[in-house]
This record gives C-alpha cells, sequence and structure tokens, in this order.
C-alpha cells in the first residue's frame, strides 16, 4: 500500500499512554517530517498488542509493551516515562544505535549513567523542559544573575498539577543550576528545599526552592531575585502540554542529523 508519508523517519514514543505520551502523539499526528511508528506502553496496559487507531489516540501504528520488539524500522526515540524506566530506554537506544529524546524528570544517577552510555553511539538530548520560554527564560535568568550579582537572594517556585511525581520539578532544578553556574558553584551545595519547620533566618549562599502542587496546572516557574528595597520576578507559564511535544518532537528532528553526545535544548534551539 503505498502513501504519501512512505520514506518518513519514524519515532518511537515510549510512555504514549501518559498525559505526556499523548500529547508526543498528537505533535507527530500533525508533524509533515517525523511519523510514529511505534508506541510504548507499560507491560500491563490494556493497550498492548493493540493499535492506535483502534484506541482512539492520535496517529496510526502498533502498541508494544516492550521496548525490543517496537524498535525495528523506527530512526529515533522519544521517551517521557519514569525515572528508573529512562535507563532501560537508554540502554535500548544505545544497544540499537538510535538517537534519543528524553523528557523524564526526576531522573536518578542510573539514568544518568545509561543516558551518557548512549551518547557515545548516537545522540541523546536530556531537557527537562521542551519548551521555548523555558529555554529563553534560562538564558535570562543566567544574565540577571550575572547583572545582579551575589548579593541578591535567588529563589525559585514551581507549581504544577496533582499528579507530578517529582518535586521540585527538573525545571526548577535547570533554573537553580543555571544560576549557582553563574556564581561560580553546584546547585548540590546551596539548594535549599523550602518547606515547614523552623529553618532559622536565610544563610547568603543559599538558593531555595519552593513546590507548589494542585489541580491542573500545566507548570509555571518563577525566579525571585530578592534585593534590598526591590526585586525582580521572572515567570514562565505553561497552559499546554502541547508546547512541550512539539518541543520534543522538535528534538527529535534535530537529533536524526546530530552526531553522537550529549544535549540540551539549548543545542536544539541553536
Ligand atoms: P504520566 O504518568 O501521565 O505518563 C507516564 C507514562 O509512562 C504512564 O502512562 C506509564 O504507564 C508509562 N510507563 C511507565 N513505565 C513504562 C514502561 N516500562 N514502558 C513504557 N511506558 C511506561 O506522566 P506525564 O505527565 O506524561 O510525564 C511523564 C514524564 O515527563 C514525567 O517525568 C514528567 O515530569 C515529564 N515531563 C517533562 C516535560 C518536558 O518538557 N521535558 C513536560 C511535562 C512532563
Amino acid at each position: 500500500m503505498s502513501s504519501p508519508d512512505q520514506g518518513r523517519p519514524r519515532a518511537a514514543v515510549i510512555g504514549a499512554a501518559g498525559r505526556m505520551g499523548r500529547s508526543i502523539l498528537g505533535a507527530l499526528a500533525e508533524d509533515g517530517e517525523l511519523e510514529c511508528g511505534a508506541a510504548v506502553v507499560s507491560p500491563a496496559h490494556p493497550w498492548v498488542g493493540r493499535r492506535l487507531e483502534e484506541v482512539g489516540a492520535p496517529g496510526a501504528g502498533p502498541i508494544f509493551g516492550e521496548l525490543a520488539a517496537a524498535l525495528s524500522g523506527v530512526s529515533v526515540i522519544i521517551d517521557f516515562t519514569r525515572p528508573g524506566v529512562t535507563a532501560q530506554v537508554a540502554r535500548a537506544a544505545a544497544a540499537a544505535g538510535l538517537p534519543l529524546v528524553t523528557g523524564t524528570t526526576g531522573l536518578t544517577a542510573e539514568d544518568h549513567a545509561a543516558l551518557e552510555e548512549a551518547a557515545g553511539e548516537a545522540a541523546v538530548v536530556v531537557a527537562p523542559n521542551m519548551s521555548v520560554g523555558v529555554a529563553a527564560l534560562i538564558a535570562l535568568v543566567r544574565e540577571a544573575a550575572r547583572k545582579l550579582g551575589p548579593g541578591w537572594d535567588a529563589e525559585i517556585l514551581d507549581l504544577h498539577h496533582k499528579a507530578k511525581r517529582d518535586s521540585p520539578s527538573g525545571t526548577a532544578a535547570a533554573l537553580g543550576e543555571a544560576i549557582a553556574r553563574v556564581r561560580g558553584g553546584a546547585l548540590a551545595d546551596v539548594e535549599t528545599l523550602r518547606g515547614r519547620g523552623e529553618t532559622g533566618p536565610r544563610a547568603q549562599a543559599e538558593l531555595g526552592i519552593a513546590a507548589l502542587r494542585g489541580g491542573d496546572v500545566v507548570g509555571e516557574h518563577t525566579v525571585f531575585f530578592l534585593g534590598a528595597g526591590e526585586r525582580l520576578e521572572l515567570t514562565h507559564r505553561a497552559t499546554d502540554r502541547g508546547i512541550f511535544a512539539r518541543g520534543a518532537v522538535r528534538a527529535a528532528r534535530w537529533a536524526l542529523s546530530a552526531p553522537p553526545g550529549l544535549y540540551g535544548m539549548a543545542d536544539v534551539l541553536g
């Protein structure tokens, strides 16, 4: 059967039944360059063995309950699953020599190690936030941290829907890391997770991160720079999961022709 889409490179979507997975299937169905070749869901999911068009998901193609079977005929992998699963995906990508885009957040040391290893075989894009607006926010935050200097207290607030599993968000951590690096350190050495209790006064070097969870908020981040007599607030609000999905598809198209290596969204956006 011939189709005008024949010959388009195909992506495997891992975590296809999740909130982001479905959104990525939608973005691929609308993309002119890349299409979905295979969807992978967790092994016990009722979609296993069926086709996307049968279960009412966007696009067309077979649905698998395990990775190995899904990768034949695929040119790139898009993963939005869970920490731990991403390490398995990275190992499968490396074994198949396929480029990989992962948006999974809260990654473990094992995930990072597997992603680094996969980056020796093909392009691997790791981005806790695939939105173009957040890439711009990170650049602006870096600039503000440089201009204001370490005398200004930096604090970050992340607000997300109630089903989000990790806290603080990967984006809050990326924003914190950007500020810590400008200040010549690492986030791990200055991060303070704000919560309840007798915390005492704030230490100068601290970088506080607070997380709020509730409702259906897609994702909001505010970086506060607090000085004496003035403050600067930089905010990004995501209202549509489609921005992350379109960013992931753009990253996947970019990864198809990128040399092996570990990349972030800034590399994709150029
Ligand atoms: P979700 O829980 O709705 O979806 C995750 C899906 O992965 C679920 O359907 C789950 O069944 C599936 N899964 C679990 N184990 C699997 C396996 N072994 N094989 C295949 N599928 C498996 O969560 P979500 O809201 O879609 O978010 C997924 C991840 O993406 C989270 O880490 C989230 O923080 C992150 N996220 C990233 C961005 C970004 O721009 N990078 C944006 C939004 C969310």
